[in-house]
C-alpha cells in the first residue's frame, strides 16, 4: 500500500453514494460536496436494488400523521417520535423533489401519484416506478443531477479506511483508499457517512454483498455512539439457491396462495400461527429458521397457485430462480430468512449530527430513532431521501478549520476465509432467533479473530449487534431472544465501543 498524500477540501466529504449519500451532496450546494464510492455510481448500493418504492401521503384521505401512527405501530414502542414526525412531513415533498429531478414515478390519469398498499401501511401509500423498478430509476435521476451539479464532484472506487480525527476529537476527513491502492488523506470541514447497511456480515443477504456495516464500524472506532445495533430486519423468504446475494421470492407470492412445505412437500405454517402463510413477517422468519435448524428444509411451493402464470406475474422471480437451474412452474422454491435491512446505526439527531463533532451520518448506516425496532416497508428510501438531505445541509453550514488531522493508519482488512466465518456465526448467532448461549458463542468467536487479525471494521459492527442483542434481554420488533420471548423493555439501546477495542485500534 502507497504512503498516504494529503488534499484539503473546503466542503462537505461525503462518504457513500446510494440515496442518502447523494440526496446529501445535492441538498450541501452551493457548498462544494466531495462524493467517495466505493464502487461506481448506481452499483454496489441498496438504493439501486429497491423494488416497492418510497412510502409518503400522497393521496387524498391519506396525512403524515397517519403514516406516523403506522411507523410508531411497526417500530414497537422504540420509535423516535420526532424523526417519525419529521420523516413522515417531509416525506410528500421528498417524493416531489425526486420526481422534479425526472425520478418516473407512476402516475395517475389525473397527474397524481400511484400509490400502492404495502404490508402494515393502514392505506396505499407506496409511490413506485413501472411496478418493482424503484430504486434504479430514482438513482438514474439522482445520478443525473449529481453529475449536472458544480458544486459536486465524484471519486469512484474510492473507499474510506479510517477516519481522520484532531487533537479535539473532532472529525477532520478520511483516509481513503482508491482503485490502484493509493492511500490518500482527505482533510474536510464536515464529514458525512452514507454507507448503508450491514447485510453482507451475514451468510444470506438481499443486500450487496460489500455492504459490512462499515460506517458504522468506523464511526464507533472515533467513538460515535451506535444506536438499536441489534435490531436487524430479516426477510422471511429469499430464495436459497446458492446465489450470494439471494434474491427474494416475494411476499405477494403466499398472497397469491403459494405454500411453505418442508421437504416431504407437507405444509408446516398452520403449527407456528393461526393465519399460516399470511401471518406477520417475523413469525414467517422464524418458522422458517426454525424448520431449517431442525433439518426438514423449507420450500415455497407456488407450483398450484402460480404455475405456469410466473413468467408474466412473477417475471423478477422466475428469471432470477431459472437462472439458477430451478423451475417454480414444475419445483418447490428452497427459502431461507434473509438479512434485508439494519434499524439500527450511528446515533444521530435530527440533522444527522453524530454524537462526536464534524461526523454526521444519513441513510441505513445511521439510526434516527425514526424506524425503531421494525422497519415499515418502503419507509428507508424515504429516510435516506430526508434524512440525508438534512444532513447535508446541516454538515454545509460547518466552517472549515485550520487544525491538521493526527496521521492514522487504515483499518485492518479482514481476510475472505475470515469474513464468510464469520458471515455462518452470524447468521446461526445473531439471525432470527437469539439466545445467550450462542449469543456468547458469536462474541468469543469475534474475539478470536480480533486477536488473530486486529479490529476490522466487519468485526467492529458484528461485535456491536451482538453485545447489543445480548444485553436486550427481552424480545421486540425484529429482536427475538428464545431464552426472553416476552416484551419488557421499551427503551433504544445506546452502545460506544469498547474501551480496550478502541484503544488498540487509535
Ligand atoms: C433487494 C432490496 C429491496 C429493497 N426494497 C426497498 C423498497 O422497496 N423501499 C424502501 O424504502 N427500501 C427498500 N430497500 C432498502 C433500501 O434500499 C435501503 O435501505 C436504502 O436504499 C439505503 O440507502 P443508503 O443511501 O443509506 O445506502 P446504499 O444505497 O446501500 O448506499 C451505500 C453506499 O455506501 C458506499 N460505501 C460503503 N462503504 C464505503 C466505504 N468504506 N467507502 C466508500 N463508500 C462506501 C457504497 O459503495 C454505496 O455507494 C430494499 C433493499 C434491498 C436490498
Amino acid at each position: 500500500m502507497t504512503v498516504a498524500s494529503r488534499r484539503r477540501f473546503d466542503g462537505v466529504l461525503i462518504v457513500g453514494a446510494g440515496l442518502a449519500g447523494l440526496s446529501a451532496a445535492l441538498a450541501a450546494a452551493p457548498r462544494r460536496a466531495l462524493v467517495l464510492s466505493a464502487a461506481a455510481l448506481g452499483e454496489g448500493c441498496s438504493s439501486a436494488w429497491a423494488q416497492g418504492g418510497m412510502a409518503a401521503a400522497l393521496s387524498e384521505g391519506d396525512a403524515p400523521a397517519l403514516h406516523a401512527a403506522d411507523t410508531l405501530a411497526a417500530g414497537a414502542g422504540l420509535c423516535e417520535p420526532a424523526a417519525v414526525d419529521v420523516l413522515t412531513r417531509e416525506g410528500p415533498d421528498a417524493v416531489r423533489r425526486l420526481a422534479g429531478l425526472g425520478a418516473p414515478f407512476d402516475r395517475r390519469p389525473d397527474g397524481g401519484f400511484v400509490q400502492s398498499l404495502e404490508a402494515a401501511h393502514g392505506r396505499p401509500r407506496v409511490a413506485r416506478v413501472g411496478g418493482d423498478g424503484a430504486g434504479r430509476a430514482i438513482m438514474a435521476a439522482v445520478i443525473a443531477a449529481v453529475g449536472a451539479a458544480p458544486s459536486i464532484e465524484v471519486a469512484e472506487g474510492a473507499r474510506v479506511r479510517r477516519l481522520l480525527t484532531d487533537r479535539a476529537g473532532r472529525v477532520r476527513g478520511a483516509l481513503v483508499e482508491d482503485a490502484a491502492g493509493s492511500l490518500t488523506e482527505i482533510v474536510a470541514a464536515a464529514t458525512v457517512l452514507a454507507t448503508g447497511g450491514l447485510g453482507g456480515l451475514y451468510a444470506v443477504t438481499t443486500t450487496p454483498r460489500a455492504l459490512l456495516g462499515g460506517g458504522l464500524a468506523l464511526a464507533a472506532l472515533v467513538g460515535a455512539e451506535i444506536a438499536d445495533a441489534e435490531f436487524v430486519q430479516f426477510h422471511p423468504t429469499a430464495m436459497d439457491l446458492g446465489q450470494d446475494p439471494a434474491p427474494l421470492a416475494t411476499e405477494a407470492l403466499r398472497g397469491e396462495g403459494a405454500t411453505l412445505v418442508g421437504a416431504d412437500g407437507a405444509p408446516f405454517m398452520t403449527r407456528y400461527h393461526a393465519a399460516a402463510e399470511l401471518a406477520p413477517r417475523d413469525v414467517v422468519a422464524r418458522a422458517i429458521a426454525a424448520e431449517l435448524r431442525a433439518g426438514r428444509g423449507a420450500f415455497l411451493d407456488a407450483r398450484a397457485a402460480v404455475g405456469e402464470a410466473f413468467p408474466h406475474e412473477f417475471p423478477a422471480v422466475f428469471a432470477a430462480a431459472m437462472a439458477a437451474g430451478l423451475d417454480p412452474r414444475t419445483a418447490p422454491i428452497p427459502v431461507a430468512p434473509a438479512v434485508h435491512y439494519h434499524m439500527g446505526g450511528i446515533a444521530t439527531d435530527l440533522d444527522g449530527r453524530t454524537t462526536v463533532a464534524g461526523l454526521f451520518a444519513a441513510g441505513e448506516c445511521a439510526s434516527t430513532g425514526a424506524h425503531g425496532a421494525n422497519r415499515l416497508a418502503s419507509n428507508s428510501l424515504l429516510e435516506a431521501a430526508v434524512f440525508g438531505a438534512r444532513a447535508g445541509r446541516a454538515a454545509a453550514r460547518l466552517p472549515d478549520l485550520e487544525t491538521d488531522p493526527l496521521a492514522a493508519a487504515p483499518a485492518p482488512d479482514l481476510p475472505d476465509s475470515a469474513l464468510q466465518a464469520l458471515r455462518r456465526a452470524m447468521s446461526r448467532d445473531a439471525g432470527v432467533v437469539r439466545d445467550a448461549a450462542g449469543l456468547r458463542r458469536l462474541l468469543a468467536e469475534i474475539d478470536a479473530m480480533e486477536a488473530a487479525y486486529g479490529p476490522a471494521p466487519p468485526l467492529v459492527t458484528a461485535r456491536m449487534v451482538a453485545e447489543a442483542a445480548l444485553a436486550r434481554r427481552e424480545s421486540r420488533g425484529a429482536h427475538y431472544r428464545a431464552d426472553y420471548p416476552a416484551s419488557t423493555n421499551p427503551i433504544r439501546s445506546r452502545e460506544t465501543l469498547r474501551p480496550a477495542a478502541a484503544v488498540e485500534a487509535a
